[in-house]
């Protein structure tokens, strides 16, 4: 058994790579921006919040977004001037714009700015789900790998699903933002630190208990589908350090 000092820098590089889908919201509705956080993290995604138009321009460049869902009217800076600098910067992180403005002018402006979608205010969350979906579906300037595999055990992460031989296993958000964080770094030892940050986004309000328990709730639904046969895939304890994901062919 390796320890994670014994981890060349590539691996290191690795663990850091593989995110969760990032998403920053530039929304200066104090309840609409709680709402969508709390929504969108619902749905597993990593969130930050921005309040005005300079605030998310400052995020946008100095972090690596999957998407940005942006207010047309901001304070200090409006949305489509924001969209315009990010664009201008040469990022091709997908936008989603909301407007209360239901304007054609407005609309064809904001994606003359680099927006590569709209929502009018007021929307529904299931519908701004499905557009963020899209979004992130849509090819940016690398290839994203969509399917993983473990054996039998699938995870399409454009459906945001896992199946065991075909069959979907039932797992909550942050199961399965837990799966897809080790899954993508098979056989390497990810610190508790990087489990909080990356599937609850927060290091702060996250206690080893939670971590423990998602761990442990998710080796039991991995286990339960099996039902006498084995999925080969263990997830390891590693003792003051964090988690480890193994599969049949680990060493
Ligand atoms: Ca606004």
């Amino acid at each position: 058994m390796r320890s994670l000092f014994a981890l060349q820098l590539p691996e290191l590089l690795l663990v850091s790579v593989w995110l969760m889908a990032r998403i920053l919201i530039v929304e200066d509705e104090a309840r609409l921006a709680a709402l969508l956080r709390r929504g969108l993290e619902a749905e597993g995604y990593v969130t930050d919040v921005a309040k005005d138009g300079f605030e998310g321009e400052l995020l946008a460049d100095e972090n690596t977004y999957d998407a940005l869902i942006v207010d047309w009217r901001l304070p200090k800076q409006d949305g489509k001037t924001l969209i315009e600098h990010h664009r201008a910067s040469g990022k091709s992180t997908p936008v989603l714009m909301l407007t209360a403005l239901d304007d054609v002018e407005h609309r064809v402006a904001g994606l003359d700015a680099g927006a590569d979608d709209y929502l009018t205010k007021p929307f529904s969350f299931e519908e701004l789900l499905a557009r963020l979906r899209a979004l992130l579906r849509r090819p940016q300037g690398f290839e994203r790998s969509t399917l993983y595999r473990e054996g039998e055990l699938v995870m399409n992460r454009e459906r945001r699903e896992v199946t065991w031989k075909g069959e979907i296993l039932r797992l909550r958000p942050k199961e399965y933002a837990l799966l897809e964080l080790l899954l993508s770094n098979k056989d390497l030892v990810i610190s508790r630190t990087t489990i909080a940050e990356k599937v609850w986004g927060s290091i702060v309000y996250v206690t080893d208990n939670v971590i423990d328990v998602t761990v442990s709730s998710l080796r039991q639904k991995i286990k339960d589908i099996v039902t006498g046969d084995t999925t080969g895939i263990t997830i390891d304890t590693v003792r003051g350090v964090g988690y480890r994901l193994r599969g049949a062919d680990s060493e």
